[in-house]
C-alpha cells in the first residue's frame, strides 16, 4: 500500500524490519541502553552483529523520545536510527513522547541527508502501546513533519502482524494525498 503526500512516498508493508534492503535507514524500537533484546531490537542486533552494540554503547542511555544514529554493520542498510518509545502507562505523556520519536527520527534523517527511512510500530510490542492509537500518532506526526523535509523522500512502515498491517493500510487510505 503506497500513498504520495506532496512528493514523499508513504508506504505500509508487512515484514521484518531487519530485512528492508532498499531503505537507506531503518529505525530501531530501542531500549535505553541501546542493547539487543526482544522484538525489533533483537531482530536488528542479530542481523547487524555485535559491532552494532559496540558502536552504540557510548551513546547510551537515551531518554524516551530521543533518537540517535549509528552505522548498520551487517544489515543491508547504511544507518540504524535508534529511538526509545514510551512504556505505555509509565512514561507520561505517552502520546507526546511517541510523537517525539517519529519527529526526531525524521529530523535526524533529514539532517543526515537520508532519502528513505523504514519504521517499525514503536512501543506497540513489549512497551504495550495500543496499536491503533499508536498508528494515529505515528501518521499524524509524520504528516506534520513532511512539510519540513527535503532530503527524505520515502517513508515506509514495516508491520509484523496481519492486524497491524491492516490498520496501517486502512489509515493510509484515508489520508488525502
Ligand atoms: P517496543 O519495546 O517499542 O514495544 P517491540 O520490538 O517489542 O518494541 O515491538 C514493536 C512492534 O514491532 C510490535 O508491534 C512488534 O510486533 C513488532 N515487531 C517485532 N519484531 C519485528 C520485526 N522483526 N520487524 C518488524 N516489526 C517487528
Amino acid at each position: 500500500m503506497k500513498k504520495l503526500v506532496g512528493n514523499i512516498q508513504l508506504e505500509a508493508v508487512q515484514g521484518d524490519i531487519a530485512n528492508q534492503p532498499e531503505m537507506t535507514a531503518i529505525v530501531n524500537a530501542a531500549n535505553a541502553q541501546l542493547m539487543t533484546g526482544g522484538g525489533v531490537a533483537g531482530a536488528i542486533h542479530r542481523t547487524a552483529g555485535p559491532g552494532l552494540a559496540e558502536e552504540c554503547r557510548p551513546m547510551a542511555p537515551i531518554r524516551p523520545g530521543e533518537a540517535v544514529i549509528s552505522g548498520a554493520h551487517n544489515l543491508p542498510n547504511q544507518y540504524v536510527i535508534h529511538c526509545l518509545g514510551p512504556v505505555y502507562g509509565m512514561d507520561k505523556p505517552e502520546n507526546l513522547i511517541l510523537s517525539d520519536c517519529y519527529r526526531n527520527v525524521l529530523l535526524l534523517a533529514e539532517e543526515k541527508k537520508i532519502d528513505s527511512v523504514a519504521f517499525p510500530a514503536i512501543s506497540t510490542g513489549a512497551f504495550g502501546y495500543p496499536l491503533e492509537a499508536a498508528t494515529d500518532i505515528a501518521l499524524q506526526t509524520v504528516l506534520e513533519t513532511i512539510p519540513g523535509l527535503e532530503n527524505v523522500k520515502h517513508i515506509r512502515f514495516v508491520l509484523f502482524g496481519d492486524f497491524d498491517f491492516e490498520v496501517y493500510v486502512e489509515r493510509l487510505r484515508r489520508i488525502k494525498g
